[in-house]
């Protein structure tokens, strides 16, 4: 049996780097599901597929292939094959990604491939539904949180870092809309599992969570 560490919350809360981290530190594959449906979305937006075109979404699906990988720490995306590592980043990609991840056909493609990377590897799972949907049964669920001022802060700093123009009023508009889209969707909306334990982050900076998260994932370890 495989170890399944499942980490959800909003976009901002620091989960991306911090769950790179803890997965070094515990030797646990570094799964990030957000990238998964980025890539359905960037395939999508490049074939000129909207989000109501059912027929065209299908076709699209039942040959796509994500592979996510791992170079000596360095994460990888391959679409199709294709390197879409920086692709996948844009604010282009931000603002359609949660129209195509509310498709009951798009998660339902998701989901089974996500279960299938827990099921021979110990994991470190990071994403929106994971605690509840994917793994409901995950050994350990933590859900990261911050105020979305100060995810909107932290994401705009990082577009800056990657030369990304944007305003921090922009930054923080498409993280409230991404977000509403993510909370009030059908099917396997961001939410807390109720087992889940609960990290605030507005105040911490990354090494203080990493330092939580890792003393929670090894107490339940020696359990
Ligand atoms: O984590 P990241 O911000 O890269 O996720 C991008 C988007 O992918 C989220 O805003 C959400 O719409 C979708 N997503 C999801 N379920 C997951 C992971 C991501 O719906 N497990």
């Amino acid at each position: 049996m495989s170890f399944v560490v499942a980490i959800d919350g909003p976009a901002g809360t620091g989960k991306g780097t911090v769950t790179k981290i803890v997965a070094e530190k515990l030797n646990l594959v570094n799964v990030d599901t957000g990238a998964m449906y980025r890539s359905v979305t960037l395939k999508a937006l490049e074939n000129n597929i909207q989000p109501t075109e059912t027929e065209k979404k299908k076709k699209m699906l039942q040959d796509i292939s994500i592979e996510l990988k791992d170079n000596n720490g360095v994460k990888q995306v391959l679409l199709d094959g294709k390197d879409v590592t920086e692709k996948i980043r844009t604010p282009k990609i931000d603002q359609n990604v949660s129209k195509f991840a509310q498709i009951a056909i798009v998660r339902e493609k998701m989901t089974p491939l996500q279960r299938k990377m827990g099921e021979t590897q110990n994991i470190i799972m990071e994403g929106r539904d994971i605690g509840t949907a994917v793994f409901p049964d995950a050994d350990v669920k933590i859900y990261l949180d911050a105020t979305s001022e100060e995810r909107a802060k932290r994401r705009y700093k990082q577009n800056l870092e990657k030369g990304i123009k944007c305003t921090y009023e922009e930054v923080l508009k498409s993280i409230e809309e991404r977000n509403k889209i993510d909370t009030t969707r059908k099917i396997a909306p961001l939410k807390k599992a109720e087992d889940a334990i609960y990290v605030d982050t507005t105040n911490l900076s990354i090494d203080e969570v990493v330092e939580k998260v890792c003393d929670i994932i090894v107490s339940k370890m020696g359990e």
